[in-house]
């Protein structure tokens, strides 16, 4: 199996091949086809697996299939994470697949100044990376609008969930669209994950991957 034959534009495959990567990890293989046809996924994979070129680069694809927004770039993906260190790893990756692309992205979560991550919302992205509080934060203090947000990607839920974050998760879905795709990645797939996908989800493609 090869990068090429998934549908990714040269961009694309040229920033994979900058990572030294040859071929597409399991859960990269099953997860890219479905998320450019633009369905819902449910994928049980660990860190390790590659699941997050596994969301990043079909949605860097799907983005870049529309006519550039006019004006201030309004958020079109919105990634959630459990921990401050993985929005940073996952916007890490985020930039690097995306370096080829004229797309911009940003990070925010809590515990630090919050008013350098307002002036990057307020320049406009169009993939924010986040922890649930902060983006709760600055929707409430109008720095940032999701009512235009397409994809979103629930990372690690069962962290979210250990971690009590969900009801703030389903703050911040009240303030998307209700019409959109959304990805879920998760290490274990148990009965309280599969009930927040019933919630989440629309008829998801199920993907299971064992460890890396
Ligand atoms: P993740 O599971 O997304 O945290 O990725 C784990 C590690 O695998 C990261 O260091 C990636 O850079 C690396 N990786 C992702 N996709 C591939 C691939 N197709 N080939 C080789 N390494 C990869």
């Amino acid at each position: 199996m090869s990068f090429n034959t998934l549908g990714l534009r040269p961009e694309l495959l040229r920033a994979v091949a900058d990572e030294g990567y040859t071929e597409p990890t399991p859960v990269q293989v099953q997860a890219i086809p479905v998320i450019l046809k633009g369905g819902d996924v449910m994928a049980g994979a660990q860190t390790g697996t590659g699941k997050t070129a596994g969301f990043a680069l079909p949605i860097l694809e799907r983005l870049m299939q529309q006519p550039v927004p006019e004006g201030r770039r309004p958020v079109r993906v919105l990634v959630l994470t459990p921990t401050r260190e993985l929005a940073v790893q996952v916007s890490e990756s985020m930039r690097v697949y995306g370096k080829h692309l004229p797309l911009r992205s940003t990070v925010v979560y809590g515990g630090v100044n919050i008013n350098p991550q307002t002036d990057e919302l307020r320049r406009g992205v169009d993939v924010i990376v986040a922890t649930p509080g902060r983006l709760l934060d600055h929707a409430e203090q109008k720095h940032v609008d999701l009512s235009k947000v397409q994809v979103l990607v629930l990372d690690e839920a069962d962290r979210m969930l250990d971690m009590g974050f969900i009801p703030d998760v389903r703050r911040i879905i009240r303030l998307l669209p209700k019409q959109r795709q959304n990805l879920l990645f998760s290490a274990t797939l148990s009965t309280e994950i599969r009930m927040l996908a019933h919630d989440f989800l629309r008829q998801p493609v199920m993907i299971q991957v064992a460890p890396q």
